[in-house]
């Protein structure tokens, strides 16, 4: 069963919640610190999750994401080698988000100023709210 990682906007800290992927969209995720509901899903699979979760999941080495999480230029080269594992061009959000994690920026950061990433097939920003 997949961990998902999400960070809540009212403490700021990080958490993971084992969801399978069909509970995914209907489960209530709380903070498993301060028990807010305002919680996001992290950066990580979301990019893949609508067309390419189970080919990704086939490669096995996901799970490196999840200590990845503090070293966005790792992270970058592990969605790079993702990338080419796949075969195909990622498109141009993708690179985007490798762009600006190789500069620096938290994938916090990102999700915030990128806005479109998770924002559409389902993983809106206010599953929470019902
Ligand atoms: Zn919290």
């Amino acid at each position: 069963m997949p961990t998902y990682p999400y960070i809540c906007r009212t403490c700021r800290k990080r958490f993971s919640r084992f969801l399978t992927y069909a509970d995914y969209e209907k489960a209530k995720v709380t903070c498993a610190h301060c028990g807010s509901p305002d919680v996001q899903r992290r950066i990580g699979r979301v990019r893949f999750a609508r067309s390419e979760d189970s080919r990704l999941d086939s490669l096995g080495d996901l799970g490196d994401l999840e200590g990845l999480e503090d070293d966005p230029r790792a992270m970058a080269k592990a969605f790079r080698r993702m990338s080419s594992e796949l075969g195909e061009d990622a498109g141009p959000e993708f690179n985007e988000v490798i762009n600006r994690l190789e500069s620096g920026q938290s994938p916090e950061e990102i999700e915030q100023e990128l806005p479109d990433l998770g924002g559409d097939g389902g993983f809106g920003d206010d599953f929470g709210d019902d």
